[in-house]
């Protein structure tokens, strides 16, 4: 949830997709349906299970349509409640099954105009600024690198190492030479 106010257009999109889905996700069911219980059933009371397997490619095509719809229109009542909720991974599939839709426009013309057109309009919306922002949408990758903490200028120095060849009186701090045996201040042992 993003806590933001659904935008108009996407409460609009959303219902759409919702409704689209589930009519076609039921259409897809009843042919199934249809297919593979009623004539299922007829064609196994004259033909043998082999005989029906072997069918020709056209019998499988017609029966994947069933299953082909009923899996779309799930996937659209999915984006449909992804939309909802300001998914962003909800606007990114709306906008390849738009995509998909604007460019099958032009293997329907003349009447696909519609579909171009229509299409067209909810990419175009799904990229303005404010249902972006709906969406969260996720960063772009320059913002992304450089939300990572950037690399200090100068990185904290490690403590300098001791001198070489120096030491400290473990009793009054005296700098020495390393070798030195007792402490040439306090004469203490070293
Ligand atoms: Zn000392």
């Amino acid at each position: 949830m993003s806590g933001k106010p659904t935008p108009a257009g996407v409460l609009l999109l959303a219902i759409l997709d919702m409704l689209g889905g589930l009519i076609l996700a039921l259409i897809g069911l009843a042919i199934s349906y249809i297919l593979f219980v009623e004539v299922g059933d007829l064609a196994l009371a004259q033909a043998s299970v082999e005989e029906l397997i072997g069918q020709n490619i056209l019998t499988q095509i017609v029966l994947a349509i069933g299953p082909i719809l009923t899996v779309t229109g799930v996937f659209l009542l999915v984006i449909g409640i992804g939309l909802l909720k300001g998914k962003s991974w909800a606007r990114i599939a709306a906008i390849m099954y738009f995509a998909v839709i604007f460019v099958s426009g032009f293997l329907f013309l003349p009447s696909g105009i519609v579909a171009i057109v229509i299409a067209g309009l909810v990419i175009y919306y799904l990229f303005t600024p404010g249902v972006k922002s709906f969406f969260g949408k996720p960063q772009p990758i320059e913002s992304r690198f450089s939300a990572v903490p950037p690399m200090p200028l100068s990185p904290p120095l490690p403590p300098p190492p001791p001198e070489e060849g120096i030491k400290y009186c473990g009793s009054c701090g005296t700098e020495m030479p390393r070798e030195a045996l007792f402490c040439p201040e306090c004469g203490e042992k070293q």
